[in-house]
């Protein structure tokens, strides 16, 4: 398993959990870009959004609806971002398929 986020679902490589469930996972960004920058991944290996189908779909409707928890419970009262990098031009640097929950802070307007 050559995937660092699958290895982190695996429980092989440390990360400071959030939340979890038998498909999904949540978790701190090593590098965060706001005072919360939460990942959250499915257990099963997507390279990216372009890797998403109407077959494997579910997962990611998993994901969307665990968000409003997950902020909540990160005390995001005021709003927050979700973002998810696909390939070179978004700067993807991890081939498994994320989404970044960003908040705690007013943030820019302009997202590109
Ligand atoms: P992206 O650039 O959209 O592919 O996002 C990958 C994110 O993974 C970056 O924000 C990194 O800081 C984060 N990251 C890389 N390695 C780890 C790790 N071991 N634990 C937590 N976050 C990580």
């Amino acid at each position: 398993m050559d995937c660092l986020f699958c290895r982190i679902a695996a429980g092989e490589i440390p990360c400071t959990k959030v939340y979890e469930d038998p498909d999904l996972l949540a978790f701190r960004d090593i590098h965060p870009q706001a005072p919360v920058h939460v990942l959250i991944i499915p257990k099963c290996h997507l390279s990216g959004m372009d890797a998403v189908t109407e077959e494997n779909s579910g997962v990611v409707a998993k994901i969307f609806a665990s968000i409003p928890a997950i902020a909540k419970s990160e005390g995001l009262k005021n709003g927050y971002r979700v973002i998810s990098n696909c390939g070179p031009d978004a700067c993807q640097s991890v081939p498994h398929l994320h989404f970044h929950l960003l908040g705690g802070t007013q943030m820019a307007d302009r997202m590109g």
